[in-house]
């Protein structure tokens, strides 16, 4: 989906067709479609190629073989500032001698001429995301969470069609958490996005993702909707990776019989 069909309802298609990547040695390959307008949490083992399957959607690495699309439109060849995709990572969203209405406005302009819809879309998403008030402070003079409400807020201006999260709320405490997973639904609600969000957290995935992939090793191990994963029959790999096999009851059995 190009800049100008920005706005069309039903978000977009996430597919990584046949793609392989290697750094030196180590190689992944991953051959899969997210579907348009939903939440999947990506979800796998330090190492397993989370960052760099979102990294190869966003632009940031190129596929060795293989084609991204987005929206059916091939956009293996374009740069990250072309694609119509926006990234929010752990930390190191914000530009540090910029405010946070300036770290907003970026979303729109990156040369930040502003006019007075712009402005107005900013305001917006200020007030969205809880920081009406905050609009002057530098990133330093924010907590981390806030820090992420301004990396969100930026995301609903930019307004594109795909958002990928690299474990966005991972140094943030429980009840912040919670807060943010609130956040991305409503952002991803509000702008019909198609989101691939990374996390370690089994009860991110559960409480806001429709689907999971779990990777293992540079590959997809396992994708599926977001309730089957989660009962006695899910993929194995995903169950003992979130500590879930053998199924609840024997696992205390077994934890009882060992005491
Ligand atoms: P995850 O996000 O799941 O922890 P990554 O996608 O960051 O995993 O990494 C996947 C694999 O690629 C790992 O084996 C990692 O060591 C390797 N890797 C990641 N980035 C680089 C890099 N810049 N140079 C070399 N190897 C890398
Ligand atoms: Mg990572």
């Amino acid at each position: 989906m190009t800049p100008d069909k920005r706005g069309q309802p039903g978000g977009a298609e996430v597919r990584l067709e046949n793609v392989s990547f290697s750094y030196g040695e180590t190689k992944l390959a991953f051959d899969i479609a997210f579907q348009a307008s939903r939440i999947t949490a990506v979800m796998g083992p330090s190492g397993s190629g989370k960052s760099t399957l979102l990294n190869l959607v966003a632009g940031f690495e190129m596929p060795d073989a293989g084609r991204v699309l987005i929206g059916g439109r091939d956009v293996s060849d374009m740069p990250p500032s072309a694609r119509p995709v926006s990234m929010v990572f752990q930390e190191n969203n914000l530009f540090a001698h910029l405010s946070v209405e300036d770290n907003v406005g970026l979303g729109r302009s990156p040369a930040l001429r502003l006019d007075a819809a712009d402005r107005d879309a900013v305001a917006e998403a200020l007030r969205h995301t809880g920081l009406s008030g905050k609009e002057r402070r530098l990133p330093r003079e924010l907590s981390g969470g806030e820090r992420q409400r301004v990396a969100l807020a930026r995301v609903l201006v930019r307004d594109r069609p795909v958002l990928l999260l690299d474990e966005p709320f991972a140094s943030l405490g429980p009840a912040l958490r919670e807060d943010m997973l609130g956040l991305v639904t409503m952002v991803q609600t509000e702008r019909d996005m198609t989101v691939l969000f990374v996390t370690h957290q089994p009860e991110d995935a559960r409480r806001i993702a429709q689907d999971v992939v779990f990777l293992d090793d540079g590959r997809i191990a396992a994708h599926g909707d977001a309730e089957g994963f989660f009962t006695e029959t899910g993929p194995e790999a995903f169950l003992r990776y979130i500590g879930r096999y053998p199924a609840d009851g024997a696992s205390r059995d077994i934890a009882r019989k060992r005491t």
